[in-house]
């Protein structure tokens, strides 16, 4: 029989898989000492098996669960369910990758109408008892029998305003036995049955609720967006409870080694005297920054500030630590790798290096590198930030800058979202049912909860700007507005929250760049040590080159010299280039073009100082430049002097069923090769100015789109040869330049030792290549990709994440036959997953020589180029 349960004794670090990360971790304290409940781990494999027997606990498991808890009950010397000495137990659930919040918790189990009174007598508090006694059945009630915790508190509220009382300490043994008996009859009209009393049923009940809160709602959107595979399932723990609401010598707390925030070397957590644990992660009582326990209690706070230490050095990383401590006694509850922003996770990974803790690769390994796109947004303007007025101020809980309008549900900040509004999600305080919300929102303000409240966790694991705990605003959810003062703002009105300072501004307030500095610019630095893929970047115009320069991109992959038509000076040209009747009419359209783009390229090459710059000529269906509405239409012939039926017809003419598989990139140049001629014309002219007039060194590619067939790119090739070569000897000027080709369309791909003849370069572009590949529109897939993702046809959406076995293959075909024709050919991808780090490795491993991605993404691909090259080493 397989083994499901383990002992804290029997397991170690390495069995996360199997244990969860809570599970192993306390298994790991364990071992090296630390103070720890005694307890017991259900496997993972026991709730994979769970569901694979359709949601039933196994005579074996149970059995085995009994037998782990008869050994608890011998090494503490306590009995389940004994009323003299009453063993409680806490039941929590553990996934493999950490999901904070996301899933079920019940404290205090073993408690009923006999073991409250032994524990009253054992320790001889009463209040203690039946406090621990109430929120067992309210924790209880709330995961496995599905009531609603609100529904607690507000019963709660009411016998506190019966009794005129402020506080829940207020609350008497005589007030808690009334509170009590009022629950149970409310669950009891609830579900239609007694509370259950006995422990054992209450055990096995909370562990089928933790097995099936894997698959809760929150939890599932979790893994979506955290890319945590839904096949992992979740272990048990199962341990014995140590209370920190026994008095003022008793407490209980959350701390980080290191600040999660910024990163700064120093403890940082917060704590709470006389509570449990969920009281200090449910933000309900605000509690104390952890350094004062070093007043409160000094021993217990040494002990503690040397266990961290302990805990960092043995893991080699920043730990967030939950632990309480029962009548001084110091218990450690939970270790794990802690959570950090974007900006901590450089800094702890470069001080850690400075420290000699780790190795430069491992640093490399650790950052995200989709975390860091947090760091390469805009800021508030500095300028209109001084002159901007503070409205409130709450704890600085997750950095960032974030302006948007006041939405005071999940549901309508998605809904905004969808409509593009930008959202800030206002709520009294996050739980995990917000999770939509606060993805889709700009940023997160609550007036309730600390820096450790589910808002100031979730917020900083997505790199959500955030400000928690902010007393002043007054949240009113139910009339959709917040006060402050006597001030009232409504939903839709405008506000700006500073993550990094927790202030709160009225209006919206401008943004500004960012740029790399300290500890990014060394992580960079040592990131481009170790990859070999050059990343460069797609850019259109001199503002993006200078921002991917800036960056560290070695070049422009792509320059998609379409942009530049659609410049107010030039589309007019462009349209009557497009609907010109003769050649004539057409070359003299071009003509007018020609100086505009001639500077575009010339402005390009001045960012660019030397580095090689692809410039692909043009590409999409020309309708796509003309006019649509009857009203543009109109306006237009006046302006070319054209009749508006004969201009409607001409519109109508160029309209296509399927335009992206039509009269398209290299199909234009064949059919009216005036255009790339043009367009060739323009670079070979700017090269001159760059070489005459500026003194710039220029690398050109040249870059034919859309090509299926080795003719097509045969006549294009010689179409830009000639006409650099006319250039050439009316400016005499000299340059090397490449003409290339993109492979996109999967015949080209299948073709390429016929392709290669007559391309220096293949550039893939894997937009349209996955588009044809997969018979996937590129603009509606929308509509169903979502439930293609849903039933894991697609883990992710296979224009952002390249389909490496579908379109991959394709692209290592093209790889192989081009090279049999050109072995040195050089290659490139510039598709969006030029940027996304899963499929960058992928092209380190097919032997791609770079990626070409959006300026903003350039140091998330250099990163991730060097976690591709150290992991495939
Ligand atoms: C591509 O198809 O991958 C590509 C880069 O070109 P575009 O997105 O402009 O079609
Ligand atoms: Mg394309």
């Amino acid at each position: 029989m397989k083994k499901l349960v383990y002992a804290f004794q029997e397991g170690s670090k390495e069995m996360k898989p199997l244990l969860g990360g809570k599970g192993a971790n306390l298994a790991e304290m364990k071992k090296i000492g630390l103070p720890v409940p005694p307890g017991f781990t259900i496997t993972t494999e026991a709730c994979n098996d769970y569901y694979k027997h359709d949601k039933v606990i196994v005579p074996d498991l149970e059995a085995s669960i009994f037998d782990y808890l008869n050994k608890l009950e011998e090494e503490t010397g306590k009995g389940f369910g004994l009323v003299e000495n009453p063993l409680l137990v806490s039941v929590r659930s553990g996934s493999v990758i950490s999901m904070p919040g996301m899933m079920d918790t019940v404290l205090n189990l073993g408690l009923n109408e006999e073991t409250v009174v032994g524990l009253a007598e054992l320790t001889e508090n009463p209040r203690f008892a039946y406090d621990s006694y109430r929120r067992f059945i309210q924790m209880f009630s709330d995961v496995v029998l599905g009531i609603h915790k609100f529904e607690f508190d507000r019963i709660m509220d009411k016998l506190k305003v019966k009794y005129k009382l402020s506080n829940d300490t207020d609350l008497t043994v005589d007030h808690l036995k009334e509170l009590i008996e009022i629950y149970k009859t409310h669950v009891e009209k609830q579900i239609r049955r007694p509370f259950p009393s006995e422990p054992k049923d209450q055990m096995m009940l909370t562990i089928r609720a933790v097995f099936d809160s894997w698959n809760n709602p929150r939890a599932i959107i979790y893994r979506d967006i955290n890319d945590i595979p839904n096949n992992l399932g979740t272990a048990v723990n199962i341990q014995s409870m140590v209370f920190g609401n026994m008095g003022e010598t008793s407490g209980t707390g959350v701390a980080f080694t290191r600040n999660p925030s910024t990163g700064e070397k120093k403890l940082f957590g917060e704590f709470l005297l006389n509570a449990q644990g969920e009281d200090v992660v449910a933000g309900i009582r605000t509690p104390n920054e952890i350094n004062e326990m070093g007043n409160l209690l000094p021993d217990v706070y040494d002990e503690f500030v040397s266990v961290t230490e302990i805990l960092e050095k043995h893991y080699r990383d920043m730990q967030d630590i939950e632990f309480t401590i029962e009548k001084k006694e110091l218990f450690l509850l939970q270790t794990r790798t802690g959570k950090r922003t974007a900006k901590a996770a450089i800094t702890m990974a470069v001080d850690m290096v400075n420290e000699g803790l780790v190795e430069k690769e491992t640093a490399i390994m650790r950052i995200e590198p989709e975390q860091i796109d947090q760091l390469l947004h805009p800021t508030f303007d500095r300028k209109a930030l001084a002159e901007a007025s503070v409205i409130a101020k709450g704890l600085p809980a997750s950095p960032g800058a974030a302006t948007g309008k006041v939405f005071f549900t999940s549901e309508k900040v998605a809904e905004a979202k969808e409509n593009g509004i930008k959202a800030i999600l206002v709520r009294t305080e996050t739980s995990p049912e917000d999770i939509e919300g606060m993805v889709t929102s700009e940023g997160i303000l609550t007036s309730r909860g600390g820096m450790t409240s589910h808002a100031a966790v979730v917020a900083r694991g997505m790199g959500k700007c955030c400000v928690a705990g902010c007393g002043e605003v007054r949240v009113e959810e139910y009339n959709k507005q917040f006060k402050v003062g006597n001030r009232i703002f409504k939903e839709g009105d405008y506000i700006s929250l500073d993550g990094n300072t927790g202030k709160v501004y009225e209006g919206e307030i401008p943004t500004q760049e960012v740029k790399l500095s300290g500890s990014f610019k060394d992580i960079m630095e040592w990131a481009d040590e170790y990859r070999t893929l050059v990343v460069r970047a797609n850019a259109d115009n001199p503002r993006d080159a200078k921002v991917a320069v800036k960056f560290g991109a070695e070049g422009i992959g792509l320059c998609r010299t379409e942009h530049m038509f659609f410049d107010e000076e030039r589309i007019t040209s462009v349209r009557e280039m497009i609907i010109s009747k003769d050649i004539d009419q057409r070359q003299a359209a071009l003509d007018k073009l020609l100086p505009f783009q001639r500077e575009d390229f010339v402005g390009i090459f001045e960012e660019m100082n030397g580095r090689p710059v692809t410039i692909r000529l043009l590409d999409p269906p020309l309708h796509e430049f003309l006019p649509h509405s009857d009203e543009d239409i109109r306006s237009l012939g006046k302006e070319l002097n054209m009749d508006y039926a004969e201009l409607k017809a001409i519109v109508e003419e160029l309209k296509e069923f399927n335009p992206m598989l039509g009269h398209r990139g290299c199909r234009l140049a064949i059919t009216f090769p005036e255009i790339y001629k043009m367009q060739t014309r323009a670079i070979f002219e700017a090269i001159a100015i760059c070489a005459y007039e500026k003194d710039i060194p220029v690398d050109p590619e040249i870059m034919i789109p859309l090509v299926g067939h080795e003719k097509e790119l045969e006549i294009l090739t010689h179409l830009v040869k000639v006409t650099a070569e006319e250039v050439r000897e009316e400016k005499r000027v000299v340059v090397n330049y490449k003409v290339g080709t993109m492979i996109e369309v999967p015949r080209a791909a299948l073709v390429a030792d016929d392709i290669a003849k007559h391309a220096e370069f293949f550039s893939f572009g894997t937009n349209d290549l996955t588009q044809m590949t997969l018979g996937f529109s590129r603009d509606d897939s929308g509509k169903f990709i979502g439930e293609y993702r849903n039933k894991e046809i697609f883990e992710k959406d296979p224009f952002e994440r390249l389909d490496q076995k579908g379109v991959g293959s394709l692209m290592k075909i093209a790889i192989e036959r081009g090279r049999m024709t050109r072995p040195e050919i050089k290659l490139g991808i510039c598709g969006e997953h030029g940027g996304e780090p899963s499929s960058i490795d992928f092209c380190h491993r097919i032997g791609l020589q770079y990626v070409s991605c959006s300026p903003y993404r350039v140091p998330i691909a250099r990163l991730a180029a060097a976690q591709a090259a150290i992991r495939n080493k």
